[in-house]
């Protein structure tokens, strides 16, 4: 089968042909459909210190996808050949204390489909069935096949109430976009998305946000004012990693907002937490999905019609991969899909 590999611990992907996996008795075969590419995959592609320190090659990346199921093993129940499923990319221990407690996303010790185990970019993926999400027949693939990030969206987004309330989202990528979406979705009144990227905050206003704003040439209190609202944003999701996203954040904020931070600095910084302190600001992190909680969300508010299929910007077919990572890393995209059907 093909498969999309790091095979040398130096930068690059490469296609090669190689075997179908092993298929264990609690396990899957899936028949890989359409997947997405994430900034991990970047990540690995460009062999960085990041990279280096999480991965043991040869491996086959990629851990968003789609597909339908080819094979089960032995000890399978609940799946049938020919469902439609996307998969769960952590695999949790079942034995910690978090798992024991039903809190999967909290596992000490998960293995990363695509980044310690082989992923997705291939033909097949065999996984444990437990991981897998069957949808419904009537979703478009190029959707189910971005349930991963979709899931980091509807977890931040879900992480607080936002009926009525005012919501900032700093960073415009893919997973802020999805989760602008959900905020208006489930009944924000303003939903203000800044970025420092044209084409980003074009996107953004294509998908109908309130306001999308590049706080170098806007400031946010001006964005507050032309919307009536005076006292900051009841509401924030940090989806940038970046430090002075989280600073602006932090200074148009209500007294006792909430904010559910998913983006990953790259480096430490230090914010006002004087003023964190005295606004009793509560800021949590968000990991991953919630097993499963977070998958059921997003299957229904597809079927309650959510759509983020616009954030899907770019599709290619799964050899032109090359021209697909090329669009990834230069930002001017949304979500960048790869057909591996034919
Ligand atoms: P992305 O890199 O495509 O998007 C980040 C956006 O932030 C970019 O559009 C960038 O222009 C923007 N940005 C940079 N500086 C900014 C600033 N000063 N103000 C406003 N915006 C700014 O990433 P993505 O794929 O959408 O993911 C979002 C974030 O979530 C990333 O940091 C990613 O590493 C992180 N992430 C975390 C988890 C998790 O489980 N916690 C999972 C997936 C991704
Ligand atoms: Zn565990």
């Amino acid at each position: 089968m093909r498969a999309l590999v790091k095979s040398d611990p130096s930068p690059g992907l490469w296609m090669k042909d190689v075997p179908e996996p092993a298929v264990g008795r609690d396990e899957a075969l899936v028949r890989v459909l359409r997947t997405g590419i994430c900034g991990t995959d970047l990540h690995i592609a460009a062999w960085d210190d990041w990279a280096k320190a999480h991965v043991a090659v040869p491996l086959v990346v990629g851990h968003e996808f789609v597909g339908r199921i080819e094979r089960c093993g032995d000890d399978v129940t609940g799946f049938e050949v020919g469902d439609l499923v996307s998969g769960e990319g952590h695999l949790v221990c079942g034995r910690c204390r978090n798992c024991m407690a039903g809190r999967r996303v909290l596992c000490a010790r998960t293995e990363s489909v695509g980044v310690t185990r082989d992923g997705a970019f291939a033909d097949y993926i065999a996984i444990r069935a437990s991981n897998l999400w069957r949808h419904p027949g009537t979703i478009g693939l190029d959707t189910a096949a971005i349930f991963d990030p979709f899931g980091n969206a509807v977890h931040t987004a879900t992480a607080f109430p936002v009926l009525g309330e005012d919501v900032l989202v700093t960073g415009a990528g893919p997973i802020g976009l999805m989760a602008a979406l959900v905020a208006r979705h489930a009944g924000a009144r303003h939903v203000v998305v800044t970025d420092v990227s044209d084409y980003r905050l074009e996107l953004a206003r294509r998908l109908g946000v309130t306001r999308a704003v590049d706080p170098r040439r806007e400031s946010l209190a001006d964005t507050m004012a032309t919307l009536s609202m005076s006292e900051g944003f009841d509401v924030g999701f940090e989806m940038s990693g970046n430090a002075d996203a989280m600073g602006q954040m932090l200074r148009h904020l209500s007294h006792g907002a909430k904010v559910a931070m998913l983006g990953l600095p790259s480096e430490p910084y230090a914010i006002d937490w004087a003023e964190t302190v005295m606004n009793m600001t509560t800021i949590r992190g968000i990991y991953g999905r919630q097993m499963f909680e977070t998958w059921y969300e997003m299957s229904v508010f597809i079927e309650s019609g959510l759509d983020i299929s616009p954030v899907i910007t770019h599709r290619f077919k799964a050899d032109e991969y090359a021209e697909a990572l090329d669009v990834v890393a230069s930002g001017r995209c949304g979500k960048v899909i790869l057909d591996w059907s034919d």
